[in-house]
């Protein structure tokens, strides 16, 4: 599926559903946790899965694992805007909550893989990282303190959950110490680490495991190339980012390049002509290190030192030195050390 595609709410377009839908299933009707916590590395589809579990609770014939579809409320979650729908993405400092919202909705219907880093893309550019800030959590409690129907339930998104403030964890503990009847918090991280583990035992914890071979092919709808795997990592969104242009033609030059340091190729030349043209060299360069790590023709050692010139490379070219001239020393360093018989075996002795 490509970006601006439509995305219809169904089980069948979220990854790991099967394993959602047991864990869910579990707890409807009446075990449903007040607060989930689902940690899991970037693109495996949770804020999909978030987004198909909040349908599941808020359809008029709901809470049921399989909601209706057609139903007013089914229709408003499909684009984001139920009002009992609240999305906290992380924000910077300065920049409103109402200007924000719309902006995100907007953005996760289109494409519902959305990373944090293509979200701070979008932002109006003010100082800081981003943050999910205490002045959101107190809004939050201030709009969920407002009374709803008896069955009507209330789901809150935390999304990118690792970015709440210290402070605002610290607020949100209150509110789920004493939670308003019929809310269910849902926190979608990438890491736990960040959370205060006050917050973190009071949630109930589902992990969302990197996604097959098998799961992304599925996803792209065409068996997928070694190469493409390996930097995908697991992550759907990873693999849509790396095919686009500003990635995909410079991932085969990175390919050709390692080809001809093996000397599977022979001119290293139009490779390195292309690379000079990548937007994003330094990152270029960075998956090249995972290509190399993953490269079934290398020793250890060969692969340490290929990924260590990768890195630094990618490091000098930030600070700006320049890149032609880099490419072709690491070219000629690393034809020759690749072809070291001594390095072929495994570790040299020190
Ligand atoms: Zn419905």
């Amino acid at each position: 599926m490509e970006v601006g595609d439509i995305w219809l709410m169904d089980w069948e377009q979220v990854p790991h559903a099967d394993m959602i839908r047991s864990y869910w299933r579990i707890c409807l009707p009446d075990r449903i946790p007040q607060a989930l916590l689902w940690v899991g590395p970037e693109g495996v589809g949770k804020s999909l899965a978030a987004w198909m579990l909040t349908k599941t609770l808020l359809c008029l014939k709901g809470p049921h694992i399989d909601p209706c579809g057609e139903c007013q409320d089914c229709r408003l979650i499909e684009k984001l805007e139920h009002p009992h729908l609240w999305i906290l993405p992380p924000l910077r400092e300065k920049v409103m909550l109402e200007e924000a919202v719309p902006l995100f909705r907007q953005q996760l219907q289109a494409n519902p893989y959305l990373s944090l880093a293509e979200w701070e893309l979008l932002l109006p550019e003010t100082k800081g990282s981003l943050i999910i800030g205490v002045e959101a959590v107190r809004r939050l409690q201030e709009g969920l303190s407002l009374a709803v129907g008896k069955k009507q339930w209330r789901v809150v998104w935390f999304w990118h959950a690792e970015t709440l403030t210290r402070q605002a964890a610290n607020a949100l503990l209150k509110l789920i110490e004493e939670p308003p009847q019929h809310t269910l918090f849902l926190f979608l991280a990438s890491r736990t680490e960040p959370l205060p583990l006050t917050l973190r035992s009071r949630c109930q914890i589902w992990r969302f495991p990197p996604l097959s071979r098998e799961e992304l092919e599925a996803l792209e709808g065409q068996p997928l190339s070694s190469a493409l795997l390996a930097l995908a990592q697991g992550s759907y969104g990873r693999l849509r980012r790396l095919r686009t242009s500003t990635f995909e033609p410079y991932i085969r030059a990175l390919q050709m390049w390692l080809r001809s340091l093996l000397q599977e190729e022979g001119d290293p030349a139009p490779a390195i002509e292309k690379l000079l043209q990548a937007p994003q060299l330094s990152e270029i360069l960075t998956l090249g290190a995972i290509l190399i790590r993953e490269h079934p023709k290398l020793s250890p050692t060969q692969k340490l030192i290929g990924m260590d010139t990768l890195l630094r490379m990618a490091d000098e070219i930030e600070a700006h030195l320049q890149p032609a001239l880099l490419l072709w020393e690491a070219t000629l360093l690393l034809r020759a050390k690749w072809a070291d018989p001594k390095l072929e075996g495994g570790w040299i002795a020190a």
